[in-house]
């Protein structure tokens, strides 16, 4: 990886951290008696063999033997390597890494795309609360029954004119090609930050709002943003998920913003695309219950059906993930519903959800 850590430092990332504390981030832990128990996330299993003993920092799974410390737990569920994983336990625990780097190019240039996507995304959002360029943006987001409480937690913004955006991050210090990379290509437009569980701005969606085409456009891939690797909300109802058992994925920001905005704070979105197998996974870490919610035209049935394709791919990965599916009166997506019909409406047909029978798979 060309990164090295000290080991001194490395001593005092394992004293700072609560192994405890890192898991119960992905995974609902019970606890048993001076240890704490979980369905093991390495593998599918219907009776907890996964333990975590936090007077010696480690994990151990009796069913699949993988084991090891809080570092090697997040460096399995973040998919990440070592030094990543430690210099984000580092800054849990407030830690100043010194990563020295050595030929590690992608991961260089991750860095500075999220600091960049950071500034841009605070820059947004106070161009959207404060500059009068963005009027429009204020008056659709109100139209649309946007709360400022949800207009703040999701760190919405407006991107101005592509000379503004530019000056203004040119003045953070970056260049052309750090601006190239991170790939904000979008100008008058609302944006959406979007967040992975570690709080980084990974980037954008951004909805037009004079009419301009497409509707939505987000961040180009980059090292940073891969949209079949992240799920739009995450960060902020992965508590909510866990406590209610189960996770609510529907399409778009705002059938996401909505929802949330009236108490159903267990809820994801799939930026519009198909859920990949990588997506299915990052549910399963939370829970393992979906309820599809789409609007019923033929376009709705068509990606429930692309999704149920796709989660079946995680099921059959995961081996235990259960979907079922609400399909909203015709015209009606889950934002419109709300706005229309309020929230009892959106509770009364959560209750009347069908259980989808994934092909291949029996009911249960
Ligand atoms: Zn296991």
């Amino acid at each position: 990886m060309g990164y090295q850590i000290n080991r001194a430092v490395l001593d005092r990332i394992r004293e700072n951290t609560d192994i405890v504390e890192v898991i119960s981030n992905y995974i609902t832990l019970k606890k048993s008696g001076r240890n704490f128990k979980a369905l093991c996330p390495f593998h599918s299993e219907k009776t907890p063999s996964f333990t975590v003993t936090p007077e010696k920092g480690i994990f151990h799974c009796f069913g699949c033997g993988a084991g090891g410390d809080a570092i090697s737990f997040v460096m399995k569920m973040e998919n990440a390597g070592f030094p990543e994983a430690a210099a984000l336990l580092a800054k849990k625990a407030g830690i100043n890494l010194e990563l020295r780097s050595g030929d590690d190019r992608g991961n260089e240039v991750r860095t500075k795309i999220l600091q960049l996507n950071y500034k841009a995304a605070v820059f947004f959002h106070e161009y959207l609360l404060r500059e009068k360029e963005a009027e429009p943006a204020r008056v659709y987001l109100k139209k649309r029954n946007i709360s400022p409480e949800m207009i703040k937690k999701f760190q919405l913004g407006f991107a101005p004119a592509s000379f503004q955006t530019e000056k203004f991050l040119r003045n953070e210090g970056f260049n052309r090609a750090d601006l190239e990379n991170a790939g904000l290509r979008f100008y008058q437009r609302v944006t959406f930050p979007i967040f992975n569980l570690s709080g980084e701005c990974v980037g954008f969606g951004a909805r037009s709002i004079n009419g301009s085409d497409p509707k939505y456009l987000n961040s180009a891939e980059n090292p940073a943003f891969s949209k079949g690797n992240i799920l739009y909300g995450l960060n902020l109802s992965r508590q909510a998920i866990r406590e209610k058992g189960e996770v609510i994925l529907v399409e778009g920001y705002l059938d996401l913003i909505k929802p949330f905005q009236n108490g159903f704070e267990n809820i994801v979105a799939s930026l519009g695309t198909a859920v990949t197998p990588n997506q299915a996974k990052l549910i399963h870490h939370f829970t393992n219950r979906v309820v599809l919610l789409f609007d019923s035209d033929v376009a709705g049935k068509a990606a429930a059906l692309r999704n149920m394709e796709a989660l079946n791919i995680g099921t059959i990965l995961m081996n235990d993930l259960d979907v079922e599916i609400v399909l909203l009166p015709e015209g009606l997506d889950p934002d419109s519903l709300i706005d229309k019909h309020g929230r009892e409406t959106m509770e009364s047909l959560l209750q009347k959800r069908q259980r989808l029978r994934l092909p291949g798979k029996p009911y249960r």
